[in-house]
C-alpha cells in the first residue's frame, strides 16, 4: 500500500483529538515528500543528525518532533527548528534544551518521558522520580521549555493488555500533572503502529507510527 494511501487511512479514523506523528526515521525523503503531499505535515525522527540532514530538503512548514533518546551533546543540532520533544529523560537534558533554545531565541515544547515497562534497560523517568522532580517546583527555572506533557514506549511484547495498562498509567499521571501545569499542558504520546489503536483507547492525543506508513525499515542505512 502506498504512502499516500496509508496517511489517508490514518486520517480518516483517528478520532477527533488524535495527532498523528508520521515516524520517518531510515526513509528517505522521497518518502516524506510524499506524505507531505497527501496532507501529513507532523514527521518525527529519533536521530538528531538524520533530522537535521532532512529538514534543509523538505518544506519549511513540517512540524519536526525529536521522538528518539537525545544525548545532550546533540541537542545544539536540533535546537533551532525542533517544534516538540518526545524523550525528555533527565533535568540534565531540560537545562540543556533550555540552554540551546535560549541561544536560539526559541522556547522548546516538550513531553516528559516516563518508563512504565519492568526493564531497567530503556530510558525515560520513573514515575516516582519524576513527581519528586517536578514537586520541588525545578521548571520554574527553566524559561526557555515549555512542558507539554508525557510520553511512554509500551513494553515491546503480544500481552496487549499489559500495553493497555501502562497506557491507563501514563494518562492518569497525565491527569495528575495537568493539575499542576494547567490547560497548555495537553499531550499524551503513546501508541505505535502495533498498539495505538488500544493507546487511544486509554486516553492517547498523539500517536506515533512509522512502518504502518512508510513499510519496513531498513536499519543497514
Ligand atoms: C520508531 C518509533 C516509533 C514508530 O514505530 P512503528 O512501530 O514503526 O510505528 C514510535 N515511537 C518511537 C519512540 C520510535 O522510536
Amino acid at each position: 500500500m502506498s504512502v499516500k494511501t496509508q496517511i489517508e487511512y490514518l486520517r480518516r479514523t483517528l478520532p477527533e483529538g488524535v495527532t498523528l506523528v508520521a515516524v520517518s526515521k531510515f526513509h528517505p525523503v522521497e518518502a516524506i515528500r510524499e506524505a507531505y503531499e497527501a496532507g501529513q505535515r507532523i514527521f518525527g525522527e529519533s536521530r538528531p543528525q538524520e533530522m537535521a540532514a532532512k529538514v534543509p530538503q523538505l518544506p519549511e512548514d513540517i512540524q519536526w518532533h525529536m521522538i528518539g533518546h537525545l544525548q545532550t551533546n546533540k541537542v545544539k543540532m536540533i535546537a533551532p527548528f525542533v517544534t516538540l520533544i518526545h524523550s525528555v529523560d533527565s533535568e540534565r537534558l531540560v537545562a540543556e534544551i533550555n540552554r540551546q533554545a535560549e541561544r536560539c531565541g526559541r522556547t522548546i515544547d516538550i513531553l516528559f518521558e516516563v518508563h512504565l515497562a519492568e526493564d531497567e534497560s530503556k530510558s525515560g523517568w520513573n514515575i516516582g522520580e519524576l513527581r519528586e522532580f517536578l514537586a520541588g517546583g525545578a521548571m520554574g527555572q527553566f524559561t526557555h521549555v515549555r512542558p507539554r506533557g508525557v510520553m511512554t514506549i509500551g513494553t515491546l511484547t503480544d500481552d496487549i493488555e499489559l500495553n493497555k495498562s501502562e497506557f491507563r498509567t501514563l494518562r492518569s499521571l497525565f491527569e495528575e500533572l495537568r493539575e499542576q501545569f494547567g490547560a497548555e499542558f495537553d499531550t499524551v504520546s503513546m501508541g505505535m503502529t502495533s498498539d495505538y489503536s488500544e493507546a487511544i483507547e486509554c486516553g492517547s492525543t498523539m500517536v506515533r507510527i512509522g512502518s504502518m506508513i512508510f513499510g519496513e525499515r531498513d536499519y543497514s542505512k
